[in-house]
């Protein structure tokens, strides 16, 4: 498969170690991994993919004699290492991680060693599981007129919130919130919103192995009621927790429409077919 970026420099010595590519692996099913992550594991050396998170299914397309390494019970010392190492004999070398790289992923921690070392680095984005989890419920994080606004955050646990990220600060907002790492929290997570002034009634979706073919679950909600229904599906681990006032809307009866594609609306790229007064141009 042919992609644009040259994945080798021409006028990199034989002896000069590889790159290491970070790549996001999307969120479980292997299919959701892009075209270029997937270029990259099937002409890697050596792969090092995190097994707690990222479907081991994603490694089939690496070439038979690939060096293929699992993270779950390494420390950060002993990941930089095992990439410096590889990367001191293969040209391509993958670092695979779960959704996207630059969300919860450590991937400063271990691009600093790197840097150190005098290793070039890549950075693959991948689809974030908080995108796969709205896919999976067939929900909008964004809505004309009830949020235009999305905050993808966690509530505190071994590693502590900064200032001013307390989930209750954030919720006053009352926009889209995708939460990460928090299920076993999620006690937690709903008092916060309660103090923040949301309602009972509000709704609220836990998607649990979001794109992962035939472990998927989605559990809806409300805040009142979530608790409860995720302690019945037994729901522990790997969920994202999405509270936002468009949760729902696909059985909404008014909804106000985006301003794109509406036939009185004049954008670059298409004149407005209805004649309207008072038209207001604006950017989607
Ligand atoms: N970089 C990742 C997030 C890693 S942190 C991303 O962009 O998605 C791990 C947390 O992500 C989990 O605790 C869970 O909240 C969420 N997560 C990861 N994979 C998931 C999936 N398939 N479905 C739902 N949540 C998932």
């Amino acid at each position: 498969m042919q992609i644009d970026t040259p994945l080798m420099d021409p006028g990199r010595a034989a002896s000069a170690p590889g790159t290491v590519w970070f790549v996001g692996a999307g969120p479980g099913d292997p299919e959701l991994i892009t075209v270029k992550g997937r270029a990259l594991i099937e002409r890697a050396g050596a792969i090092l993919f995190a097994g707690s998170l990222v479907n081991v299914a994603a490694t089939r397309w690496a070439p038979r004699d690939c060096v293929i390494a699992d993270s779950k019970d390494m420390t950060l010392e002993q990941m930089s290492a095992w990439l410096i190492e590889q990367a001191g004999q293969h040209e391509t070398v993958v670092r695979l991680q779960t959704g996207d790289p630059g969300l919860y992923g450590a991937l400063i921690e271990l691009v600093q060693p790197l840097d150190a070392a005098g290793i070039a680095i890549q950075v693959v984005p991948g689809v974030s599981s908080a995108m796969a989890s709205a896919a999976a419920a067939v929900e909008s994080l964004t809505l004309p007129e009830v949020t235009q606004s999305v905050i993808f955050t966690r509530v505190e646990g071994r590693t502590p919130m900064p200032e001013g990220e307390s989930l209750e600060a954030l919720a006053a907002h009352h926009c889209t919130l995708c939460i990460f790492l928090s299920i076993t929290l999620l006690s937690r997570v709903t008092a916060a919103l309660t103090a923040a002034g949301w309602s009972p009634d509000a709704p609220i979706v836990v998607v649990h192995k979001a794109s992962w073919p035939g472990e998927e679950k989605v559990i809806r909600g409300t805040l009142a009621t979530i608790q409860n229904l995720c302690r019945e599906a037994k729901i522990v681990s790997q969920s994202m927790i999405i509270a936002s006032p468009t949760l729902g809307a696909r059985q909404w009866t008014t909804l106000a429409k985006s301003k794109l594609y509406d036939a009185s609306f004049t954008h670059r790229f298409r004149r407005a077919s209805v004649p309207v007064s008072n038209l207001i141009q604006e950017t989607p």
